[in-house]
């Protein structure tokens, strides 16, 4: 048995990270973690890199993903885990996001111009560093042309839902997403069920259960942004359904109020078990009909 702490919830360049895949994989093993996975925004393109790296050094990574599905009025985001990054669905998938993408980029410089701002495109693409092009790089392009004074006046007065330099994403639906990461060998989380902006318990509990309907198999209870009753709730929930319950830290690469990967906030602690007991239910999913 494995008695180790792990991460499973973590961005790198190729979403809106700022380490490398093979610079959080080193971190992660200075840091004494004994697994992570690396969950970019709607990319798995980061994988090759962490994967290779972890080899190298004797460590291990879990391929995963943090989709954004159709949800309103506050966001879903779904964590796909233990996934082949070779599978042509979630590759063809994943590849009509970043089209999307590559529409939608253009649309908000457009907008930023007209409202006075000198941004183009290239000064954007430069600052992701080579990965997926999203909000984050242009906060960052705003800051560093002081057109504002920090990341977060750039998203309150432009980016934001409903700031006029915002542009809507495509998402897949809930269940599309599941669909693909399951076909993909993988097993779809519920991420932060906090930022859906759920009333009270019982719609969670609702909604959950109809997530459930369409092939999710696990709720993220351990989360830097969750209220000891949230995590309390979620884990009830979780339980009394018989679901997967994970932890990690969205550590983005960068100390954000003392956040850091493994511990968040300096009190999380996500056992390795979890790690196993979502490898039991991906191998006892996949061993049975699809
Ligand atoms: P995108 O996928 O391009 O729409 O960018 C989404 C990312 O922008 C999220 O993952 C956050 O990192 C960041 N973000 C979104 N809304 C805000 C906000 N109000 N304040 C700060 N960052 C935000
Ligand atoms: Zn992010
Ligand atoms: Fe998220
Ligand atoms: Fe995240």
């Amino acid at each position: 048995m494995s008695t180790g702490y792990i991460d499973l919830h973590l961005h790198t360049t190729a979403s809106d990270g700022v380490m490398k895949p093979s610079e959080i994989v080193r971190y992660a093993k200075r840091k004494g973690l004994q697994a992570i996975a690396i969950t970019d925004h709607d990319t798995i393109e980061g994988l090759e890199e962490g994967l290779s790296e972890a080899n190298r050094i004797d460590f291990e990574v879990i391929p995963g993903i943090e989709i954004s599905a159709e949800y309103s009025p506050g966001s879903m985001h779904l964590l796909g885990f233990l996934l082949d990054i070779n599978h042509p669905l979630l590759k063809e998938r994943l590849e009509y996001l970043q089209k999307a993408r590559a529409e939608r980029n253009p649309k908000i410089v457009e907008k930023l111009n007209r409202l006075g701002i000198e941004i183009t495109y290239e000064e954007v693409v430069k600052a992701s560093g080579g990965g997926q092009v999203g909000r984050p790089h242009f906060a960052q392009v705003l800051l560093e042309k002081n057109y504002v004074r920090n990341y977060q006046e750039a998203f309150e007065r432009f980016l934001r839902k409903g700031a006029p330099a915002y542009v809507d994403k495509f998402r897949f639906k809930p269940k599309e997403a599941i669909h693909f990461i399951k076909e993909a060998g993988g097993i779809t989380v519920l991420a932060h069920p906090n930022t859906l902006h759920m009333n009270g318990y019982s719609d969670l509990e609702n909604l959950i259960l109809g997530l459930v309907e369409e092939g999710l198999k696990g709720i993220e209870v351990y989360y830097p942004e969750h209220s000891h009753l949230e995590v309390a709730q979620y884990k009830i929930l979780a339980e009394r359904h018989g679901l997967l319950i994970t932890g990690g830290t969205d550590y983005h690469g960068i100390e954000k109020n003392g956040l850091d990967i493994g511990v968040g906030r300096g009190d999380m602690k996500i056992p390795y078990s979890m790690l196993e007991a979502l490898k039991a239910a991906r191998n006892q999913s996949h061993s049975t009909a699809k």
